[in-house]
């Protein structure tokens, strides 16, 4: 088999994806039509053009943090919030996707309160997407810009849910411009979200600051995005790289977004290869396959072709992926049919 068919029809899960980033042209181009049908066209249909950041755009990671007031525009509403879970939920089963923890940030707009937002895409995942193949579950965001008081009220909203719909929301993360505000500072909030079963994972190294790293690897979390630098070659150092090959820890790796962002050189250079190599437990994911036009196979396709990994291992890695999932008790379906997959091509 081609690796391009290979990569969309091999089973995938997405353990790191943004709900405002992973908004495809068609996704907006609906909320658009939706909000102008409805008397509530926004001006951000100026800027559509802006939001997708491509390999030669000169805008770098913190840059990409205004892109996301364009999707943000349009999902205001309560309507549009859930058109936007539907539509993005429907684009990774069509991409081979069998699993996926959505990620987003609790908001409050003109429309929604904090609770109000992810009440409607809990719903929306439990009813709408109901019938779709693909398991949908939720993250729940912090903000790094978020006051101290926004971080607890959104670890409240995700304890309620939580414990009103557990196999729905499933954890809890950290994310927004890493070059703002203090891990530390959110640590009381993850804490308790932690201790009430949610399961965290945290944005962790996307830039160097080795005693962020060193303080959230000790904090244990389930797993941590991107962890760029973190190997002594890209700005970490002996006691990063120890302590996280130690924890095995699983990292969301996010190959385009790193790229096209610049915090990785190019694909080549993608400290994929060191965690592989040290057999840290990888995951392949988008975080924003909108703003990075990309989508899932087309990332395991680019692990497969820059680091010359064979289809059986590929297929391998996303099998691993079941073990690091937070919805623990769909693990045996979910590798149950990666399995299968394994076994009907004889990988
Ligand atoms: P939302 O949470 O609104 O659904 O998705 C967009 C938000 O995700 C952004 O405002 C930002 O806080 C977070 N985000 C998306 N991509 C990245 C990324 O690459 N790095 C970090 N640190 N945060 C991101």
């Amino acid at each position: 088999m081609n690796i391009d068919t290979f990569c969309r029809q091999l089973p995938k899960l997405e353990l790191h994806a943004h709900l405002n980033g992973s908004l495809s042209r068609f996704t907006m181009l609906e909320l658009q039509r939706y909000l102008a049908d409805n008397g509530m066209a926004d001006k951000s249909n100026v800027f559509l053009d802006e939001f997708q950041i491509g390999a030669g755009d000169t805008r770098n990671l913190s840059d990409c943090f205004q892109v996301f007031n364009i999707a943000h525009a349009l999902t205001s509403t309560k309507k549009t919030l859930s058109m936007a879970t539907a539509l993005t939920i429907k684009e990774f089963e069509d991409d081979g996707c069998c699993y996926i923890e959505l990620r987003s940030t609790p908001r409050t707009t003109p429309h929604m309160t904090m609770s109000e937002y992810v009440e409607t895409i809990v719903q929306t995942m439990r009813k709408e997407t109901a019938d779709m193949t693909i398991i949908s579950c939720l993250i729940i965001s912090i903000n790094r810009s978020s006051t101290h008081e926004d971080a607890n009220i959104i670890a409240d909203v995700a304890i309620e849910y939580h414990t009103k719909y557990p196999d729905t929301v499933v954890g809890i993360e950290l994310s927004g411009n890493p070059a703002v505000g203090k891990f530390q500072n959110f640590l009381p909030a993850l804490d308790r979200a932690r201790k009430a079963g949610l399961k965290v994972t945290l944005h962790c190294g996307e830039i160097c600051n080795q005693q962020e790293v060193i303080e959230m690897l000790n904090f244990k979390p389930d797993r941590i995005g991107h962890g760029v630098c973190i190997h002594p070659l890209f700005g970490g150092n002996d006691a990063t790289w120890e302590l996280l090959c130690k924890s095995q820890i699983p990292v969301e790796i996010c190959l385009t977004s790193n790229v096209n962002t610049k915090s990785t050189q190019d694909y080549n250079s993608h400290h994929f290869k060191e965690l592989y190599n040290a057999k840290v437990p990888v995951v392949i994911c988008t975080d924003d396959k909108g703003v990075f036009a990309t989508s899932l196979s087309q990332e395991y396709r680019i692990c497969a072709e820059t680091f010359g990994i064979e289809q059986s291992k590929l297929a391998r890695l996303s099998l691993s992926a079941c073990n690091y999932i937070f919805a623990e008790d769909k693990r045996k379906i979910l590798s149950d049919t990666m399995l299968n997959f394994i076994n009907k091509y004889e990988l």
